[in-house]
C-alpha cells in the first residue's frame, strides 16, 4: 500500500477507534471468524467496523474469516517496535525548509489552497518529542505525524521531513508559517534539552461541537449535535456516524474533528 495523504488518513482513521484497534491486536493471532471476534471486542457495529479496517487495506474478509493483510501485519509489527520513549532531542540535527509547493484549491473554500512542504534533515522520532512545543500540537503515533492547529490552518509534519497544510492564503503565507515552526524547532534542539511532555488533555465536547454542522438533523441517531458532540468526545462513536459531514462544503470540519480524534 502507498503511503499517501489519502491512504494515511484512511489509516489513521482506521485506527483512530478503540474497538477497531483490539480488532487489530486480536487479529495479530491469526486468522479468526466473526464470531470468534464478536465474542472477544463485542457485537456493536462489528460489520461497519470491519468494513473500516478493510477499506484502509488493513484487513482481508474472505466468506467468515477475517485476517491481517501483509501491510496490516507490518503495521502492526511498526507499532509494537515503535517505543516512543526511544527517541532523544539531543541527536536531533536543526531543520531547514527546503521545498513549498502549492497543490489544488482545498474543496471547502476554493481561494484557499493546499500546501506541500519538505523540511530537511527528516525528524524522525525526535518530532514526537515536540509535541509540547505546540500548544495545539498533537502526536500521532499511528502515522508517525505531528499535526498542529493554527486558526483555520491544519498543519501536518511527518517524522520523514513532509509537511502538509490545508486552508492557506498563498505561498507568502506557507513560508512565513513553516519558517515560525523551523524557528521553535531549532530553538528547542539548540537548546539540547527535550520538552517535559505534556499532560493529554481530555477533549471538550464544547470543542467538538464547533465543528458539527450544527443543523441538529438526528441523522446519526442523537438529539441533536451537541449530544453527538458528547459521544464523539468520549470515543463511543466514529465520526462518520454524521452524514452531513461528508458534504463538500463541511471538508474543513471534517478535517479537523479527525484531527482531535486521533488522540482518543
Ligand atoms: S447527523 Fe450530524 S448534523 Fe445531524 S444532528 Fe447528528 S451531528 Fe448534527
Amino acid at each position: 500500500m502507498a503511503g499517501g495523504p489519502a491512504e494515511v488518513r484512511l489509516v489513521s482513521n482506521a485506527m483512530n477507534n478503540a474497538m477497531r484497534r483490539k480488532v487489530m491486536a486480536l487479529l495479530t493471532e491469526g486468522k479468526k471468524t466473526r464470531e470468534e471476534i464478536s465474542g472477544a471486542v463485542g457485537p456493536a457495529m462489528l460489520d461497519y467496523h470491519l468494513s473500516i479496517l478493510e477499506g484502509a487495506k488493513l484487513v482481508h474478509i474472505q466468506d467468515d474469516g477475517v485476517a491481517l493483510t501483509d501491510f496490516g501485519m507490518n503495521f502492526m509489527q511498526g507499532k509494537s517496535e515503535k517505543p516512543r520513549a526511544s527517541a532523544d532531542l539531543k541527536g536531533a540535527k536543526p531543520v531547514d525548509v527546503v521545498e513549498v509547493r502549492q497543490l489544488l484549491p482545498c474543496i471547502a473554500d476554493k481561494s484557499r489552497f493546499r500546501i506541500i512542504a519538505r523540511m530537511e534533515p527528516p525528524l524522525g522520532k525526535a518530532l514526537s518529542l515536540l509535541e509540547p512545543l505546540f500548544p495545539r500540537g498533537r502526536y500521532s503515533d499511528s502515522i508517525g505525524s505531528l499535526i498542529i492547529q493554527k486558526g483555520t490552518v491544519l498543519i501536518t509534519l511527518y517524522g520523514t521531513g513532509n509537511v502538509t497544510m490545508t486552508m492557506i492564503k498563498d505561498q507568502e503565507e506557507a513560508m512565513e508559517i513553516l519558517e515560525g515552526l523551523s524557528e521553535t524547532i531549532n530553538r528547542a534542539i539548540a537548546s539540547g534539552v527535550t520538552p517535559a511532555p505534556r499532560e493529554r488533555v481530555r477533549i471538550d465536547p464544547l470543542e467538538v461541537n464547533r465543528y458539527l454542522p450544527g443543523t441538529n438533523c438526528r441523522e446519526c441517531g442523537e438529539q441533536s449535535c451537541y449530544s453527538f458532540a458528547i459521544r464523539l468526545a468520549n470515543g463511543e462513536v466514529p465520526v462518520d456516524s454524521c452524514p452531513t459531514l461528508h458534504e463538500d462544503r463541511y471538508a474543513v470540519r471534517l478535517e479537523h474533528l479527525r484531527a482531535l480524534m486521533a488522540y482518543l
